[in-house]
């Protein structure tokens, strides 16, 4: 196994690629420049692909037992009819708080030994491991990688980049103190015009609320979240939308992003950074532990760094971008229809979920797995 390795920044992808390297004997480094590691943001799905390498790290149960495995995944039209209906097969898709999956990704990677230096900003990397830091400083390692989000300075630094476009949509989300009477164990996903609320249950008690629209809509997308203005859009959720705390929710835009590598040297970039995108198949950070979970496992068989990076991208990068695809197509369906044939766009999701090759596509790339899967 390599002896040495930096991992620059602190969120899910980071803490997962440095727990499962210094899992397999590597001495990790993580720089993050917040001052401490922290996850913000609302509940988050977490699937077969994300959930496999938790399991190998020691730390699926865990996490388990603080959310709520998802059974039915449900689509309502604007006339708030459910269009789609599926069935979750068992343990497969879970519902959880965001910190308590960042946490749990900390602990694991602190059992294992990683050294978090917290407050220190990586301004860039060479393809031969120097890491150079503010004020001049420098660091180097058999391997780094690059988890520091849609910005990434490690891939800006190493002319990775091919473009990072905001979709022109973008998510509210939020977690409010559960009633009895909030949806339990399933998703909503409810459609009505260029907006979107998906509701979900999060542990015992709480009720995640994600609410979509487009970056032009002013009422919708304005500076903090009305209450007033969703629910007169959701009346049928009026009572849930009415629980929400503006002060608690955040909006962010979706971005994705595109580059011509996912390495260059002995530097690999992992998560955001390499293949940001909009959230609507739950899947970015699935993505972000699944390739962490698999560049630990080839990094061990191979030894070798650039070999090693090599064969990441070969098995890894096609599935990633096959998610991100369709969920950047999924986010101009949700938006950019044109509103006068919104009950085209119902039939034509319909058609997707009924027609056996696209549902089967839908729901494997969903779980973050590729036709080759069990
Ligand atoms: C509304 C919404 C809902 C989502 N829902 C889901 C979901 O249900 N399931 C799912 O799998 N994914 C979901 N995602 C996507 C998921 O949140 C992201 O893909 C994931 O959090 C990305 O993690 P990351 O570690 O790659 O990047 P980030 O979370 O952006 O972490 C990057 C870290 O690097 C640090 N950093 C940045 N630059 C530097 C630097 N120069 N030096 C040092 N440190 C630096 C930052 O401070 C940060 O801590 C959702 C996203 C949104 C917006």
């Amino acid at each position: 196994m390599i002896r040495s390795a930096i991992v620059v920044g602190g969120g899910i992808g980071g803490v997962a690629i440095a727990a499962a390297l210094a899992k397999a004997g590597t001495a990790v480094t993580l720089y993050e420049r917040g001052a401490e590691l922290r996850e913000v943001g609302a509940g988050i799905f977490v699937k077969r692909n994300g959930l496999e390498v938790l399991g190998a790290l020691g730390c699926r149960d865990e996490l388990v037992s603080k959310g709520t495995w998802i059974r039915r995944g449900e689509l309502w039209d604007s006339h708030a009819r459910k269009f789609v209906d599926r069935h979750l097969p068992d343990a497969s898709v879970i519902v959880v708080k965001r910190a308590d999956l960042h946490n749990t990704l900390v602990n694991s990677a602190t059992r294992y030994g990683v050294r978090v230096v917290t407050g220190r900003t990586v301004r860039g990397v060479a393809p031969d491991g120097v890491v150079r830091l503010e004020a001049d400083d420098i660091d180097r390692a058999d391997l780094v990688v690059g988890a520091d989000g849609v910005g990434s300075a490690v891939r800006e630094s190493l002319g990775l980049t091919v473009s990072v476009k905001a979709t022109g949509n973008g998510s509210w989300r939020v977690l409010v103190p559960r009633l009895e009477s909030d949806p339990a164990a399933k998703v909503i996903e409810f459609w009505r015009g260029h907006r979107r609320v998906l509701i979900t249950q999060s542990g015992d008690d709480a009720t995640y609320v994600c609410a979509s629209c487009r970056d032009d809509d002013a009422a919708a997308a304005s500076a903090e979240f009305d209450r007033r203005v969703w629910g007169n859009h959701f009346p049928e959720f009026r009572e849930l939308i009415d629980r929400i705390d503006p002060m608690l929710t955040t909006r962010r835009q979706h971005t994705k992003v595109r580059v011509s590598s996912w390495r260059s040297g002995v530097v690999a970039i992992l998560g955001d950074a390499v293949h940001g995108q909009p959230p609507n198949l739950g899947q970015g950070a699935g993505c972000a532990i699944a390739n962490a979970g698999a560049l630990a496992a080839i990094l061990q068989k191979r030894g070798d760094v650039p070999s090693s990076l090599q064969e990441w991208e070969a098995t890894q990068r096609k599935l990633t971008e096959d998610i991100q695809s369709f969920s950047n197509k999924y986010d101009d369906i949700a938006h950019a229809w044109p509103l006068a044939f919104e009950s085209l766009r119902t039939a034509a999701v319909t058609a997707m979920g009924t027609f056996k090759p696209t549902r089967m596509r839908w729901a494997r790339l969903s779980q973050g797995l590729s036709h080759l899967q069990p």
